[in-house]
This record gives structure tokens, C-alpha cells and sequence, in this order.
């Protein structure tokens, strides 16, 4: 099998960002994959194989990246699509009908809980949301089809010990899907772990520099075939162009993801210290709630630290104006250090009792840590800190 020759061929993970999914070196070959910024390719009249075209995700620069985000994830195939949301919704229809039912984690993204509720349910496709810590078992029906959850979540950071889930999961019959869209392979492959599919936003870090949207979807060969199927029905494909960014960002997901987790946990450290500062939620932290098991889980904590501020919402607001080099924007992932208020970006459909059930409490502030030197992020801080306090 090429895709499994592809994890034999390149047993590192830095390896395998760099050359996995490589066209053949020949000379006179391009070192770097080209973009076939084509919509469709030369046939026979009467092709003998499946013929080429963009929509169906077989366009050579999509079929590259698949292989090589399937050597990252440890799977046996991947598949590329439009967006994180195109991912999703395509993993999830594959597995659902009407009449089926998901048990999903209460701390999902802002966009999957919309899919869920406002489309999904209509077409006869219920949902039960449980709280972390919440018994999944209980939550279990005849038709549940799916477990999903996010690891870690946004934006309390919540690790889920994924594998007596995925055991119990497999016993039932019910797939587990995993969207890691935080961790990133290199942090965390949930398919080690006994989950059936990973999902990822390649709009964040894969990507990692703020200038494209893409999803993926990883898994076993069955699974993978029936998302592409998805793929043709529904129409979300790569952009070629797309395409190509995401291959250059991924070359250095390895070494950006280091310091986006060294930078990170530096950060939060030094927040921790910080006189106007509350509290700080980081699975890198020991008090952590779930620092155990993130760290017998993870090869990195990640690159996103929350926090909140004394003096609520207002001060939050306020130190978020005051902030020069860190910019605020509602996306996270990229080589920019970028920080948001969940409850006008992410929660904001959710009341204020619904955001402090899930710990977003008065004054949270969600901060993407860049690439930057971590003394300018502090000194932008400290002063956004000092100017915020008057
Ligand atoms: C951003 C995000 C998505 C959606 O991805 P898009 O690329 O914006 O469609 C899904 N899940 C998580 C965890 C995300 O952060």
C-alpha cells in the first residue's frame, strides 16, 4: 500500500512534514509539488479509470496532501477538503442518516454546535450534549452512530483520556471522532488512541500562517473513501491554490508547533505572575485540571493560553484595545500571536449562565500565541496591562 509505504519511507515526524506525499524525484521533476491550477485533465474518450477533476479531490496537489497529512496523523488515508466545517459536516454525514443520533461534547466549537442544532437536527439527526467529566455512557441511545469531541477544546483547553472512551465506543458500534484542530499532529494523533477519525480546521495551525481555508479529514481506508464520496456529492474541494499553501505551511508544522508550545507555556508561566491577572487555564500548568493526562497524551500543550482578567469584561475589553503587537482577530493557529473574547467571537450565541457553565467566565480573554520573541509579547502585555488599569 503507497500510504503505508509513504510512514515506512519517513519514520520521523519532521521527515514526514517535509517529504510525505513528495511526486517522485526524477530529474528534470520540480523539487517542490506544482499547483495544477486546473478545474479538470486530458482523458480517453472512454476513460478506463477514474477520470481526474478538482471537485472530486483528486486533483494531484489534493492527492498529495492527503498522503502526506495521513503519514502526520498515522492513518491510512486522508482526505483535503474546502474548510474545517466542510470536514466535519462531510465526516459527519458519512456516518449519519435520519434517525441516527450523536453523543457530543458539550465544549465543541461554535460552528460544529450550529451544524448539530440548527441543520443536522432537522434532517432527523439528534444530538445529546455532555459536559467534560459528563458520563458518555448514559448519554448513549440504540441509533447513536457517533462520539464526538474535541481535544483539546476551545477555549477551557479540556483533555478527554480518549482511549477507555474509544474502547467502550467500539464495543457499542459507535465511531469516535476526534476534531484536534488544537493539538495538530505533532502534538497529538487521536488514531494512536483507538479514535476511528480525526478532523482537523487546516485554516489554523496545518496552515499556520492566516492565508487559507482548508479542512482534513484522517482515518481508516473505509471511512476516508465514503468522506470523498461526501466530497463529490456535496462539493467542497480544495481550492488548488489552497492546496499548494497548505503543502508549503505544513513543511514546518514540526518546527512551528515547538515554539508555538515553548512560547505558550512560557506565556502562561509569566501570566500567572502577573499581579492583574486572575486566573489562567493552560494544560502545560500543573493545576490544570487535566495536566495528567494532557501530559501523558501529548507530545506539546499547544499554542493557545486563556486567561481572565480582573475587572471583568469591561477591563478585558479594554487591554484588548491597548494591545499593539498582539492583534485581535477570531482565529487562532498562525504564525501572529492573536487574541479574542469568546463571548463576542466563538460563544457569543450562548447566555452568560450557558459561559460560565463552561468556564468563560467575566474578563476571559483566548490568546493564539505566535512565533514572536516571548519579551515583546510580555512588554505588549505589560502595557496593555498598565493603560488598561487607569
Ligand atoms: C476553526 C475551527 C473549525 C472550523 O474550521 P474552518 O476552517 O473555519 O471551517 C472547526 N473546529 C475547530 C476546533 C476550529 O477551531
Amino acid at each position: 500500500m503507497p500510504r503505508r509505504g509513504e510512514r515506512d519511507r519517513f519514520p520521523g515526524m519532521a521527515t514526514r512534514a517535509v517529504h510525505a506525499g513528495d511526486p517522485e524525484p526524477e530529474v528534470g521533476a520540480p523539487v517542490v509539488a506544482p499547483i495544477f491550477q486546473t478545474s479538470t485533465f486530458f482523458n480517453e474518450v472512454e476513460p478506463d479509470g477514474e477520470v481526474l477533476y478538482t471537485r472530486y479531490g483528486n486533483n494531484p496537489g489534493q492527492v498529495g496532501l492527503g498522503r502526506k497529512l495521513a503519514a502526520l496523523e498515522g492513518a491510512d488515508g486522508a482526505v483535503v477538503v474546502g474548510s474545517g466545517m466542510a470536514a466535519m459536516s462531510l465526516t459527519l454525514l458519512s456516518f449519519l442518516g435520519s434517525g441516527d443520533h450523536v453523543v457530543a461534547s458539550r465544549e465543541l466549537y461554535g460552528g460544529t454546535h450550529r451544524l448539530l442544532t440548527r441543520d443536522l437536527a432537522p434532517l432527523g439527526i439528534q444530538t445529546t450534549f455532555v459536559p467534560h467529566g459528563g458520563r458518555w455512557t448514559a448519554a448513549l441511545r440504540k441509533r447513536t452512530r457517533v462520539l464526538l469531541f474535541e481535544v483539546p477544546s476551545n477555549p477551557t483547553l479540556r483533555v478527554v483520556d480518549i482511549a477507555p472512551v474509544a474502547r467502550f465506543a467500539r464495543e457499542r458500534g459507535v465511531a469516535v471522532i476526534v476534531d484536534a484542530t488544537f493539538a495538530t499532529p505533532v502534538n497529538f494523533r487521536p488514531l494512536e488512541h483507538g479514535a476511528d477519525v480525526v478532523v482537523h480546521s487546516a485554516t489554523k495551525y496545518l496552515g499556520g500562517h492566516s492565508d487559507l481555508t482548508a479542512g482534513v479529514v484522517a482515518g481508516q481506508e473505509g471511512v476516508v473513501d465514503e468522506v470523498r464520496e461526501k466530497l463529490k456529492s456535496f462539493g467542497p474541494a480544495l481550492d488548488p491554490h489552497a492546496g499548494f499553501l497548505l503543502e508549503r505551511g505544513l513543511k514546518t508544522l514540526p518546527l512551528r508547533m515547538g515554539r508555538h508550545n515553548e512560547n505558550a507555556l512560557e506565556l502562561a508561566r509569566w501570566l500567572q505572575g502577573q499581579g492583574d491577572v486572575q486566573t489562567v487555564i493552560h494544560p502545560g500548568l500543573e493545576d490544570h485540571p487535566d495536566h495528567a493526562v494532557a501530559t501523558r497524551l501529548f507530545d506539546g500543550y499547544g499554542g493557545v493560553v486563556s486567561f481572565t482578567v480582573k475587572g471583568g469584561d469591561r477591563r478585558a475589553t479594554a487591554l484588548l484595545e491597548q494591545l499593539r503587537l498582539i492583534r485581535v482577530a477570531p482565529s487562532l493557529g498562525g504564525v501572529e500571536s492573536l487574541v479574542s473574547m469568546p463571548r463576542y467571537t466563538s460563544h457569543a450565541a450562548l447566555t452568560v449562565e450557558q459561559r460560565a457553565e463552561l468556564g468563560i467566565g467575566a474578563g476571559f480573554i483566548r490568546l493564539s500565541v505566535g512565533i514572536e520573541d516571548q519579551e515583546d509579547l510580555r512588554a505588549d502585555l505589560i502595557e496593555a496591562l498598565r493603560a488598561s488599569a487607569r
